[in-house]
């Protein structure tokens, strides 16, 4: 029997996991592996990705030890790590599933030629997209850069649904490779040592069998009201599955299987769009992926490069920490940003209303509020990250020019119409009625008192006069466009 080393990476489960498969098919003794890597990459783990890792590790761990085998961690260099336990057990071959972030796939092709050099064959494999890159390029060879072709070219091009059931016993591991410098997954100390991370603990058990139950909720309560729902966050509308999906913990395949069976049984037009309008959203995924793969620059660089003259401002330390801390004056951003910091997630809708204040109406650069993303969100995922900074800055792909500049006063009262996701993460406004729930500066004096709403003292007042800072924005604009 021969060894193979499985690396996981953004692929942290064993249903539909190719690489896993393809080790366990050719007969051999499969050495599963997680490494955690010095942080010097360009984009470090985020604090509540971290918090998400160490809980995923600990399920995959505890999934491969009820199968009989194990999940060795070891923290270091993934070059030096690979190579040495390649040698100290003699594996010659190395699975794994492919990352698509530009540093990732530097690292990845040096360490597959640097075990080819010792003789170790690398077998890499899609684990995480409906198509990869390459495989949906428009007809001149170059990647899209509009959303709606793209993705009628991955339906026509035909999506391949991978599916694998992991065995029931896998091969065992000796103790003494169990022992052999690998490091407990609570010695990482992936965990905060003040602990923040209560809100994160209430809302989310990360893992493979968690994921599962996710879209099985999706599908019995949610999809159906899915098209309008999922732009209303003061209701459970959407699947919530991104950090899942980032960490690999489910994979698209296994959804659109699950969305194909919910099909069967339902049939009428709302249950059709419903699927569609669900499946859309992750081919938005791809496109992100696509985007990143062909423009690796755009994670700091606008890909729209008549950006890089935009004159943002330089000096915003104060204004960026009202952002960060919900404490614009502006509601609906307040709350998206505290819900958030709570629970290291924010919905889509207002992911979008608080990027636009941010890069719009405050002229901060989007790379600023793209890191505070980065470090807070438990779905932080370069490449959905970038395309939705870029897309809301006006400055990335597809057709969000930088003129349409979303009012968070009307977004709120369109999306939030009773206040419920208001009233929800700013308590402090609970008692104001609708009418004013969005713009509590509007608000006679009285309405106020009786909500014990006092501006500037209980509530901030807005930060930035919204209507101002737009004619702000658009003078930039036209100037930019005209030079
Ligand atoms: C400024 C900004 C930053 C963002 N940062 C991230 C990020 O770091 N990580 C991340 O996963 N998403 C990001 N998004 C996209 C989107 O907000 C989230 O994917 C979505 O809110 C996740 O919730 P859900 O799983 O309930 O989505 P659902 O509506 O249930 O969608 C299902 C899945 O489709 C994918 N998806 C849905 N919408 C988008 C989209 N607009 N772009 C790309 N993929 C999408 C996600 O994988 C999602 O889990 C960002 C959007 C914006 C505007």
């Amino acid at each position: 029997m021969t060894t193979a080393i499985v690396w996981f990476r953004q692929d942290l489960r064993l249903q539909d996991n190719p690489a896993l498969e393809a080790a366990l098919q050719s007969d051999q003794l499969v050495i599963p592996i997680y490494i955690v890597e010095p942080e010097k990459r360009d984009w470090p783990v985020g604090a509540a990705s971290k918090w998400w890792l160490h809980h995923s590790l600990s399920a995959l761990q505890q999934s491969l030890r009820h199968r009989g085998s194990d999940l060795l961690v070891f923290a270091g260099n993934a070059e030096r790590v690979l190579m040495q336990l390649c040698r100290s057990t003699a594996a010659r071959h190395v699975f794994w599933n492919r990352c698509y972030e530009p540093d990732a796939i530097e690292r990845d092709s040096n360490i597959k030629n640097s075990l080819l050099e010792i003789a170790v064959n690398v077998y890499s494999f899609n684990g995480s997209l409906l198509a990869e890159p390459w495989n949906t390029l428009k007809k001149d060879g170059t990647p899209y850069r509009v959303f709606t072709p793209f993705w009628k070219a991955i339906q026509q091009n035909g999506i391949t649904l991978f599916c694998f059931t992991p065995p029931k016993h896998f091969p065992a591991i000796s103790d003494k490779l169990k022992n052999s410098n690998t490091i407990k997954i609570t010695e990482l100390n992936l965990l905060p040592s003040n602990r923040w991370d209560m809100g994160l603990t209430e809302t989310w058990q990360p893992g493979e069998m968690s994921a599962r139950k996710y879209i099985h909720n999706f599908l019995d309560a949610t999809i159906m009201q899915y098209p309008d729902g999922r732009d209303i966050p003061g209701i459970s509308g959407t699947s919530r599955l991104s950090p899942y999906l980032h960490f690999g913990e489910i994979s698209p395949w296994e959804i659109w299987r699950s969305i194909q069976v919910w099909s069967t049984t339902h049939t009428d037009s709302g249950a059709i769009k419903a699927a569609e309008c669900y499946l859309r959203q992750l081919g938005w995924r791809d496109f992100a992926y696509q985007l990143l793969y062909y423009f690796p620059h755009t994670d700091t660089q606008p890909l729209d490069t008549r950006f890089t003259a935009f004159p943002w401002k330089s000096r915003y330390k104060k204004e960026l920490q009202r952002w960060q801390q919900g404490m614009t004056g502006i509601p609906i951003v307040d709350a998206g940003m505290r819900e958030l910091w709570y629970s290291g997630w924010m919905h889509n809708r207002v992911r979008m209303i608080v990027a636009s204040l941010l890069s719009k109406n405050l002229l901060i650069p989007w790379q600023q509020g793209a890191q505070w993303f980065w470090d807070t969100l438990v779905d932080a995922d370069l490449a959905n990250n970038t395309m939705g900074w870029q897309w809301t800055a006006g400055c990335g792909a597809d057709a969000a020019p930088f003129f349409r500049i979303f009012n968070p006063v009307r977004q709120g009262e369109r999306f939030d119409p009773d206040g419920r996701y208001v009233r929800r993460w700013v308590p402090e406004l609970q008692a104001l009625p609708d009418k004013w729930i969005h713009q509590p500066w509007e608000a006679p004096q009285q309405v106020l008192e009786q909500a014990e709403v006092v501006l500037g003292k209980t509530y901030p007042e807005p930060m930035v006069d919204l209507a101002q800072s737009r004619q702000r924005a658009l003078a930039i604009w036209n100037d930019l466009k005209s030079s």
